[in-house]
């Protein structure tokens, strides 16, 4: 397993795995590699002849008091972990690689980055984009895997990649967790024990809104307010949001649903923000 630090190392170790007609699957991670993540390179595997996993905590993605020094940063494990996968190749740039200091252009997605986390965290989906598009111009696969966990990140990549043509394919992964119904997260080692208890009541309140769904209830607001009486149950719990949109546009419904529709959430248990979402459909 090679690992690789410049764009320049980077782009020539791509360009000989095409020219040697390899099909390169990426996996865009910022490490601190979990079951996941391992399930998005695998995906990869099975879809490609060539692994490449890139391993790099993007700053442009993080707000101003935001985690961006507090991310755990894990490389050793991460390598170990992507040797046993059979990864063939990691990207770990330094920031300087990415963002020449004077980097000055960058990506805005305006449409689906106005609800959800691109409401409340500013900016955010422009970096993601961004940097997204810097490793798709460097490494040029064939395929690439994002999970579902970050369901509005995967539709806001599949729209740059239809909107400005990148000839890639985008697989979802579905979203493991733990046995509890727990998301895993790189964030899940910053709860406490009795946080770690109490961060199940994301899944549990997308549990009871699935339940309420099949039941008949397709009143947006009411299955909304059912979660959110779940939520605040749990003591540590502070609700950043909890909406129910348009499985496609994810803009919020207010009718009846009809069509489709994601329930996403993002809630902070004690200081970790958590998000978490599943997809009702008549
Ligand atoms: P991150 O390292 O958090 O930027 O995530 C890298 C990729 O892993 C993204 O495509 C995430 O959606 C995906 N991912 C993170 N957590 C999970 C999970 N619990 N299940 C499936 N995919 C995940």
């Amino acid at each position: 397993m090679h690992i690789l630090t410049t764009q320049a190392q980077m782009q020539q170790a791509a360009h000989d795995l095409r020219r040697q007609s390899r099909r390169i699957g990426f996996v865009p991670t910022m490490g601190n590699l979990h079951e996941g993540h391992l399930s998005l390179i695998r995906l990869a595997r099975q879809h490609a002849d060539t692994v490449i996993v890139s391993i790099f905590v993007n700053p442009t993605q993080f707000g101003p008091t935001e985690d961006y020094a507090a991310y755990p940063r894990t490389l050793d494990a991460d390598l170990a972990i992507c040797r046993r996968e059979g990864v063939h190749l990691i990207y770990h740039p330094p920031v300087t690689e990415i963002y020449p200091p004077d980097a000055s252009v960058t990506l805005a997605e305006t449409s689906l980055a106005q609800t959800l986390c691109g409401a409340a965290r500013p900016g955010h989906f422009n970096g993601v984009c961004t940097v997204v598009a810097i490793l798709f111009n460097t490494i040029r696969p064939h395929l690439a895997v994002f999970g579902q966990k970050d369901a509005q990140q995967l539709r806001i990549i599949r729209r740059m990649v239809r909107d400005l043509a990148y000839p890639i394919q985008i697989l979802a992964s579905p979203t493991i967790r733990e046995p509890d119904g727990l998301a895993l997260s790189s964030r899940n080692r910053h709860l406490t024990p009795p946080q770690r208890a109490q961060a199940t009541v994301l899944h549990r309140a997308l549990t009871l809104a699935q339940a309420n769904f099949a039941a008949g209830q397709r009143d947006p607001r009411q299955l909304e307010n059912d979660m959110r009486q779940l939520i605040q149950q749990a003591p540590d719990a502070r609700i950043d949001y909890i909406s129910i949109v348009d499985d496609q546009t994810l803009a919020p419904l207010t009718a009846p649903i009809t069509r489709p529709a994601l329930a996403a959430l993002a809630v902070w248990i004690g200081q970790p923000r958590l998000i978490d979402n599943t997809t009702l459909t008549p």
